[in-house]
């Protein structure tokens, strides 16, 4: 974040003694010209306007005031003695300063009505044009509409809810899941007794073709043999520095204490910098076929290929089913052992483990 300043506003404060509001450059209170005591502190005044005048600026900027410490005028920084009493201010003690006083209020601000004669004064007065009364605080002017972080909260907040949902939910469905896997695994597996019915083998090779596969990527972490398609621009990064392909994105002003009775207009800043995010293309071996051989016999042999242009051998895969029957019912046992799968010649008798779930879990030879 770079806190860049939009600009510097008159700020107030109102007399202990009378009540009277001042302006925040003000150091004698305009109603009882009682010195603005040491601890009071500035508010933003109800429409905050920014301040053209040069040298008011560079008072703000030289750093907060000191108070004298024999009488505790105000003095601006810098300032070597007492405008009031003359005394050497190098002991004398900084005002606070930095303090985030809230929204910078832009917006026109509602006229305050002078409670002594009634007359209508801007917002920014202190005292009444007609009657010269002490005028009352105006309210503040409405913020902005662009500034809504409760509502942001709220919604981050409901979002949050249903995702805690959500999580509470799958971890529900996943003890549930271990349980019905341990309730199975308790169940102790039966034997029944089968005889080979029929076999039957299946081998299979993937045939895989060199195909065109979209990818997304920035454009400079696109491989060399990419063929890049199309790109738009996309938010990449996020840096405290201005760049050619950087747009500024700046948050809500707001207004800092200065304790020179001046107010710092700021507002804090990021550079989200865009780049291309390209769709492209390039050539990689997928599946595109695959060639299967079967039969029911104990010679398992491998399909018989025959490759085009740009295609190659892929992954290999066998299965071996025999058929048992047994005194109720049929079950079928699969097995990637070929030795295995000759043993089981039709008509011999096995032994099978069957599962919980009814499946073949192994099988041995009876007697
Ligand atoms: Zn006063
Ligand atoms: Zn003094
Ligand atoms: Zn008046």
């Amino acid at each position: 974040m770079v806190k860049k300043t939009v600009g510097y506003v008159e700020l107030e404060w109102t007399c202990p003694q009378c009540g009277t509001r001042n302006p925040g450059t003000g150091k004698i209170c305009t109603s009882c010209s009682r010195a603005q005591p040491e601890r009071v502190e500035f508010d933003q005044a109800a429409e905050e306007k920014l301040i053209e005048d040069r040298e008011e600026i560079a008072r703000a900027e030289a750093g907060p005031d000191v108070h004298c410490a024999f009488c505790g005028a105000r003095n601006p920084a810098g300032a070597e003695r007492c405008t009031q009493c003359g005394a050497d201010l190098t002991s004398a003690e900084a005002r606070e300063s930095g303090r985030v006083m809230g929204a910078h209020r832009v917006g026109p601000a509602a006229p305050v009505t002078c409670p002594q004669c009634g007359a209508q004064n801007p917002a920014t007065a202190t005292r009444c044009a007609q009657c010269n009364a002490s005028l009352p605080r105006a309210s503040a002017a409405p913020k902005p509409l662009t500034q809504t972080p409760s509502t942001a909260g709220v919604k981050g907040g409901r979002k949050l809810g249903l995702l805690a949902i959500l999580g509470i939910g799958a971890a529900a469905l996943a003890a549930i899941a271990v349980c019905v896997i341990v309730v199975l695994a308790l169940i102790p597996s039966r034997e029944v007794v089968g005889q080979v019915q029929s076999v039957q083998w299946e081998r299979s090779i993937e045939i895989e073709a060199l195909t065109d596969v979209r990818h997304e990527d920035w454009r400079d972490e696109i491989p060399g043999e990419g063929r890049i398609q199309s790109c738009t621009q996309k938010h990449r990064s996020t840096q405290d520095s201005p760049a050619s392909n950087a747009t500024e994105v700046c948050g809500t002003p707001y207004t800092v204490d200065t304790g020179t009775g001046v107010g710092k207009v700021v507002q804090d800043c990021e550079y989200h910098v865009y780049d291309d995010w390209c769709t492209y293309a390039v050539q990689e071996w997928r599946r595109a076929d695959t060639a299967t051989a079967s039969g029911n016999d104990y010679d398992p042999r491998w399909p018989g290929l025959r490759l085009g242009g740009g295609q190659r051998e892929g992954d290999r895969a066998e299965t071996y089913k025999v058929l048992f029957q047994t005194e109720d019912k049929t079950y079928t046992y699969t097995t990637s052992s070929l030795d295995q799968f000759r043993e089981c010649q039709i008509g011999s008798r096995w032994k099978l483990k069957i599962s919980a779930l009814g499946g073949v879990k192994s099988i041995e030879p009876a007697g």
